[in-house]
């Protein structure tokens, strides 16, 4: 693991402290019934933005904090630990930002990432459809040249936070078949032949809209074209790449949670005459969820370390993102297990942690997926 400095670990427990104090005092009382309600409060980010929150990786010359994926990771797990959807929405919100910043032009860089990076605008990642979700390569939205724009059509699926998004990186197909016809566009809010379709109606992340995108001659200049065509799919999964650091960042904050709540309850039931805590069976519980979330911590600041000094990170980020959304799969199961009956209710957080958790094994690559990446390394460096 490579190493960061005292001043930067220093930096790092300031920022980690400030993003606490936000989101325990602004997101966390009103986690329950935003999620509930399906509710999601765009001035979060925007006062996330204000705080230098919102695009803690990006360069200051954009408007970011210029602080890497080290500290990026901290910042998500205590925004996670109030409220997964708005860890979420921040991830999602940087997700143009990294790809501008690789491989946007200047003028892209100047046009789009400032916003973003102060929380004034809301970020996009669509990649999805109906038919191609592992398979992402195999996408079926066409986007074809006409003079200085492309006229986009297709339908696509699973966009998080696609109803207030301001700009979204969207893939579509330039070229022939397989990943290499596949190219990558800046798409607006308001652009003329976009619209909304459905909102998903989910398990979990309530906050989190997750949003059908229609595309009908929808016309995108000819500008908005990142990299060339053909580069779409390297520039997804170069984004899918580090945005797998972010929602290990995120389970590890569901987990914290999680093992709070978890530890606080044990504390203070009490059955048979002592506190529940005091039984191994419970003790042993809460000693495997907090030795999980640690080893958890350790490989998502692996990973961020190594993106941080530029080194081969790809195989990492996979086993950060397996080994911490699995493990927060079954930290806030056990926690719920520790509340018993009140933990399968809406009155404690814990149902909601582990409904959190659930879709964390899902995005940015199924779990299934990133034991094929890490399996594919294994073999080729054999
Ligand atoms: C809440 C939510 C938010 C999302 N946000 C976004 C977003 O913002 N942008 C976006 O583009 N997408 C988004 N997605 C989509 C997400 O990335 C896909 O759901 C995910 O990639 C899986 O695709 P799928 O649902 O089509 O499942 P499928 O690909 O159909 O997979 C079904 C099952 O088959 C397994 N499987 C598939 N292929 C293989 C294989 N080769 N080997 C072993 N097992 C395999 C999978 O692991 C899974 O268990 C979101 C999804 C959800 C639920």
């Amino acid at each position: 693991m490579t190493s960061s400095t005292p001043e930067q670990l220093e930096m790092i427990a300031e920022l980690r402290a400030l993003t606490r104090k936000f989101a325990q005092e602004k997101l966390a009382p009103r986690a329950e019934h935003d999620d509930r309600d399906e509710i999601f409060r765009p001035e979060n980010i925007q006062a996330l933005g204000e705080l230098g929150l919102t695009g803690v990786p990006v360069a200051e010359e954009y408007g970011g904090a210029g602080l890497g994926y080290e500290a990026y990771t901290a910042v998500i797990e205590e925004i996670a630990q109030a409220h997964a959807a708005y860890a979420i929405s921040v991830a999602v919100t940087g997700l143009p930002q990294v790809i501008l910043s690789k491989f946007g032009s200047d003028a892209q860089k100047k046009k789009y990432i400032p916003a973003l990076a102060s929380g004034r605008a809301i970020g996009g990642f669509s990649l999805s459809e109906a038919s191609s979700g592992s398979d992402a390569g195999s996408l079926k939205t066409t986007a074809r040249k006409d003079g200085s724009k492309y006229i986009v059509n297709g339908t696509k699926l699973w966009t998080t936070q696609g109803d207030s998004a301001e700009t979204i990186v969207l893939m579509a197909r330039t070229g022939g078949p397989g990943p290499k016809g596949v190219s990558a566009f800046i798409l607006e809010k308001g652009m003329k032949g976009f619209s909304l379709g459905k909102r998903e109606k989910k398990m979990g992340l309530g906050s989190s809209h997750t949003m059908e995108l229609v595309l009908e001659n929808c016309e995108i200049p000819a500008e908005n074209l990142i990299g060339n065509e053909g580069d779409g799919f390297t520039v997804a999964m170069t984004a899918l790449d580090s945005g797998r650091i972010t929602i290990a960042a995120t389970a590890n904050g569901v987990s914290q949670g999680a093992l709070a709540t978890a530890i606080a309850h044990a504390k203070q039931r009490e059955q048979f005459g002592k506190p529940i805590a005091e039984y191994q069976g419970v003790s042993f519980m809460l000693a495997d969820m907090a030795t999980a979330l640690e080893a958890s911590r350790h490989l998502v600041t692996n990973a961020a370390r190594l993106y941080d000094a530029k080194l081969p990170f790809s195989t990492e980020a996979a086993m950060a993102k397996l080994f911490a959304t699995d493990s927060a799969m079954k930290i806030t199961t056990d926690a719920v297990q520790i509340l018993g009956g009140s933990g399968y209710t809406q009155e404690f957080p814990a149902e909601r942690y582990m409904r959190e958790a659930k879709v964390l094994q899902i995005v940015e690559g199924t779990n299934q997926i990133q034991r094929l990446v890490i399996g594919r390394k294994l073999v080729t460096n054999a």
